[in-house]
């Protein structure tokens, strides 16, 4: 098919069946496990999918890339196809009526331009996927999996990591795609708790602490959170929570999700106390 790969839609395909492959036997799809795959693309990864899973739907933006799919799987009674800009769509309304009762994970070759926030729907919608299997950037894998204090953990580790366990697969390297992209790859499952282990009072609060923590990097936890809770607790209030269990220099990158949650969990009570 004539195909003129789009860039601003993160259009690198992946070339062989070797990854795919791979990618379909760690995404947790068996016999009884539906898939979502966002962004199909050409179908080199559907096709894998299909051969594990008894029901695939596949959400893909680009109408141009729909008629080459419906064709492709022509006949398979477990494929569906919806094209749709997955931030926008309906998810919990797809997986009602495509999946019934049925346990369901999500895989993709994600678009670079838009990972966090789709990884961030899937996570904030509290779908019960068994298991998130997506390829990103190796950078952003990395963050993601990172602990405290090490290099990249921030913000989106902390969030990711409140709603569940990122288990790193294995690195892909840019010469696996079309166009070539100019960084490598990896996968990996996000794997959403059933019972979060953390469970601050007020989300709200939880993730005002947790944007303001790695607002900027080289500030205290004290100097930044009083940033964002300036107008509802004096610095000597906050200072006073923070070095119940830490240092008055500590910083955002020092602290676990638990952590973070606690001092969250104090702030919360203050300002309700006020
Ligand atoms: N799965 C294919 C593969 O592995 O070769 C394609 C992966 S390519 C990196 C990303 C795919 O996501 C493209 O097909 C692109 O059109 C699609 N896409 C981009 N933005 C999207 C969005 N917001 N919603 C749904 N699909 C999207």
């Amino acid at each position: 098919m004539e195909f003129t790969k789009k860039k601003a839609l993160g259009q690198n395909f992946l070339t062989s069946d070797n990854i795919p492959i791979r990618i379909a036997s760690v995404c947790g799809a068996d016999e009884n496990t539906g898939v979502i795959e966002i962004g199909p693309g050409m179908g080199i990864l559907t096709k894998q999918l299909l051969n594990i899973s008894p029901k695939v739907v596949a959400i893909e933006i680009d109408e141009e890339l729909i008629p080459h799919l419906n064709s492709r799987f022509e006949g398979c009674d477990n494929f569906k196809l919806i094209n749709q800009d997955v931030i926008k769509c309906d998810l919990d309304d797809i997986i009602e009526t495509e999946f019934g009762g049925m346990e369901c994970c999500v895989c993709a070759n994600l678009p670079y331009y838009i990972t966090t926030p789709i990884v961030m729907k899937l996570l904030e919608g509290k779908y019960n996927f068994k298991s998130i299997t997506v390829m990103v950037q190796k950078e952003v894998a990395d963050r993601l999996a990172a602990k405290p204090k090490e290099e990249g953990y921030g913000a989106i580790t902390a969030s990711v990591n409140y709603y569940a366990k990122v288990v790193k697969h294995f690195k892909v390297g840019a010469a696996n795609f079309s166009p070539k992209p100019k960084v490598d790859s990896a996968v990996i499952s996000i794997i959403p708790y059933k019972d979060k282990p953390v469970k601050p009072i007020c989300e709200k609060t939880f993730f005002e602490v947790v944007k303001g923590a790695f607002a900027t990097r080289r500030k205290t936890l004290v100097n930044s959170l009083s940033s964002v809770f300036g107008n509802r607790l004096s610095k000597e209030a906050l200072l006073s929570i923070i070095t119940e269990s830490h240092s008055p220099t500590v910083r955002g990158e020092e602290l676990n999700v638990a952590e973070l949650a606690l001092i969250s969990d104090k702030i919360q009570k203050h300002i309700q106390e006020e």
